[in-house]
């Protein structure tokens, strides 16, 4: 029987008491070198989680109404249309947003930063910590006319914090030219790292960035699938995710926060859709293109909409919110002390950490194995033991170069680094679960 048989074969049933939020896939049976089969344990949720059940029947039941988003007079036009802009109104339930915020839909986190990239006004200045994904750290110096500030790694959250405190000083010490102002500024920081699991100090960072006059974005990216994500409450300015990490399909991600750098800017995809009133005029032979844009979200989201993607997205909300938060978050603690108890019982195990041993943090947790190739590690994991999980330098390098403590060497952007059996690991075993393990 091949793979994908078995798998269809033996589905996830709905008396499957594992985890209180079903997923798919987690029966499917794969074949081992060594002979026979297991159940495949997935453990690479931080690079993408399982679709939720739940999410897979939800957007199954609408597939046979699927019609164009705000294109058509036809009732299935106006049923996509509704089932589209309440899945905005669900994400933003989820994600506490204020009354003015606005939620765009986006491909992914790194989609949203660099949406959001875009619509900085000219002269920002973006502090964001070395530690960041890269999907955080890059960004920003591919605008035009905005700075960027890197900040060292710090080995605690107090020290993010004063980190963060004396460069917001600084910058506001510089001053502008004459009085005034500093000008606008954004700091970017993450919610849990997507290397160590570890929390970052989201509340203290926006208190400092909003006393220094800056906002601040929080790439939720590993946090949203973990944690409650309550934008007015942390008083964060965006938050940023992707569907793919939150139980929901590829392909859907959201940007959410203030409205007034999103309205004012140029639109971030030119088309239709982000336009209100279109008109081409031609003077004396030399043409142009009037445009009124959108100021809602609209101006940003131009083309046919991914309505699959976001009504997922709004579904896999709606089942973690039902599910219930605290549940999960006391479920997963006890799987990651049940998995850093056995690694550290391994005396070839190194777990890597930024901020200690005690710091709170999620179901991400990399480490390395003394005397094994990282890359070679995971690989028989997956072909001895059916594990799946991530090896590699995770879109992080920087922070990986620190936790390592040396150069990675000269391997692809996710990829691992070639070395011998037995050499020194210049890469990193990543074990990643959640709320459907
Ligand atoms: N930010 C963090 C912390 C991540 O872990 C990731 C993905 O691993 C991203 C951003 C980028 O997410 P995506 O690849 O969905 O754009």
């Amino acid at each position: 029987m091949s793979a994908i048989t078995a798998a269809s074969a033996t589905a996830a049933s709905a008396t499957d008491t594992r985890s209180p939020l079903p997923v798919l896939g987690r029966d499917v049976l794969v074949p081992l070198v060594t002979g026979g089969e297991v159940t495949y344990a997935a453990l690479d949720y931080a690079a993408s989680a399982p679709a939720l059940q739940r999410v897979w029947d939800d957007v199954a039941a609408y597939a046979p109404y699927y019609g164009s988003v705000h294109r058509g007079a036809g009732y299935l036009s106006q049923l996509s249309t509704d089932l589209f802009e309440n899945s905005r109104k669900d994400v933003a339930a989820f994600l506490g947003c204020r009354p003015d915020d606005q939620v765009v839909f986006t491909r992914s986190t790194t989609d949203s930063l660099n949406l959001l990239a875009a619509v900085l006004p000219h002269g920002t200045r973006v502090f964001v910590f070395e530690t960041e994904h890269h999907a955080s750290l890059l960004p920003w110096q591919q605008r035009e006319g905005v700075e960027v500030g890197f900040l060292s790694a710090p080995r605690s959250p107090r020290e993010a914090v004063e980190t963060l405190d004396r460069a917001l000083s600084a910058w506001r010490a510089e001053g502008p030219a004459e009085g005034g102002s500093a000008g606008p500024a954004l700091v970017c920081v993450t919610g849990a790292s997507n290397v160590t699991g570890e929390l970052w100090p989201v509340r203290e960072l926006t208190e400092v960035a909003h006393a220094h006059g800056a906002r601040i974005v929080l790439d939720a990216a590993q946090l949203a699938p973990h944690h409650p994500v309550d934008i007015a409450a942390s008083d964060v300015d965006w938050v940023a995710f992707s569907g793919h990490k939150l139980y929901a399909p590829f392909g859907a991600g959201v940007l959410a926060g203030r409205a007034d750098w999103l309205r004012e800017a140029r639109p971030y995809l030119a088309g239709g859709g982000a336009s209100r009133k279109v008109a081409v005029r031609v003077r004396e032979g030399v043409g142009g293109v009037d445009v009124e844009w959108h100021t809602t979200e609209a101006r940003h989201e131009a083309g046919s909409p991914n309505v699959i993607g976001a009504y997922a997205i709004a579904s896999a909300c709606k089942a973690l919110t039902e599910a219930g938060f605290e549940g999960l978050v006391a479920r997963e603690r006890e799987l990651i002390a049940r998995v850093r108890e056995g690694l550290t019982e391994v005396p070839e195990v190194r777990v890597l950490s930024l901020f200690g041993e005690d710091a709170p943090r999620v179901g991400v947790i990399s480490f390395v194995v003394e005397g094994w190739n990282s890359s070679h590690f995971a690989a028989a994991l997956s072909a001895e033991y059916g594990i799946g999980v991530r090896d590699g330098l995770f879109c992080a390098h920087p922070l990986v170069r620190t936790l390592l403590g040396g150069e990675p060497g000269d391997q692809g952007e996710c990829g691992a680094p070639e070395a011998a059996p037995g050499e020194r690991s210049l890469n990193a075993i990543r074990v990643s679960f959640g709320a459907g393990t």
